[in-house]
């Protein structure tokens, strides 16, 4: 199983099949058809079928710090100051997002305790393991076991195209020495795997491979379709993931 592409209302959006299979869960990835940092908001609402109000976002600051909303937060308007790159939830009718212009989003769902998940993986958030983070708030919040949970890691720039510097290769290689293939070398350039290290985070928590989609969907290459940050220098555009439980899954 892997992504679909979707042209519904104007827009043209992604999502994962794995996820689509369970009913009572929304989501999607935006792309550049159809879709601008005004009318993101108003777009989602229509197409989860959710009012504006209750989107939710965080501050994204690279970091792996990862925010619960349960019934103890009073207002999730505040969450929009809070420094954090993952959300976290099991309340239906709460849209979850987090923006992209070539880091990797990152999506979860319990399938039995019913909690979804989401994070903001660029290289900083990766080398923190924010992929195992987010797995281990779930065991830790709400007893979710790694059978239960499907990953899905959209799209973002690839190790096509992800060019770091030498020193940054041997960082994560230093850290994540028994991950392998991580860091690769072509023409004297050395090439960062986003994909490969959250995968590898996830599969180092206990989640099977067959519950793990990889989009491998490369931002950088597909500017037809998506917004890169490396590739477009400076722009302002941005996509979101978005998930949410749906209210129908209380009825
Ligand atoms: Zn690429």
């Amino acid at each position: 199983m892997g992504i679909i592409e979707k042209y519904n209302k104007g827009v043209l959006y992604y999502q994962f099949e794995s996820f689509n299979k369970v009913a009572y869960i929304n989501h999607l990835f935006t792309s550049r058809i159809g879709w601008n940092n005004e009318n993101i908001p108003d777009k989602i609402s229509s197409i989860f079928n959710v009012p504006k109000s209750n989107i939710v976002n965080v501050r994204q600051v690279h970091g792996a710090e990862m925010t619960v909303i349960d019934l103890k937060v009073e207002d999730f308007k505040d969450l929009s100051k809070k420094e954090s790159d993952g959300l976290i939830t099991n309340i239906p009718n709460l849209i979850l997002t987090t923006s992209h212009a070539d880091c990797v989003p990152i999506y979860f769902l319990d399938k039995r305790k019913k909690v979804v998940g989401l994070a903001h993986g660029g290289w900083r958030g990766t080398y923190k393991n924010i992929t195992g983070k987010m797995i281990d708030t779930m065991k830790n919040i709400y007893n979710s076991e790694p059978e239960d949970i499907l990953v899905g890691i959209g799209p973002s720039i690839g190790p096509c195209c992800y060019e770091v510097s030498k020193d940054l290769g041997e960082q994560f290689n230093k850290r994540y020495s028994r991950f392998k293939n991580i860091v690769q070398e072509k023409n004297n350039k050395v090439f960062l795997d986003l994909w490969r290290i959250n995968y590898l985070q996830a599969i180092d928590k206990g989640i099977k491979s067959g519950n793990i989609t990889l989009s491998k969907t490369c931002t950088s290459c597909k500017i037809d379709k998506f917004y890169s940050y490396r590739k477009e220098k400076d722009i302002k555009n941005r996509m979101v993931a978005a998930i949410s439980l749906d209210k129908r899954m209380i009825i």
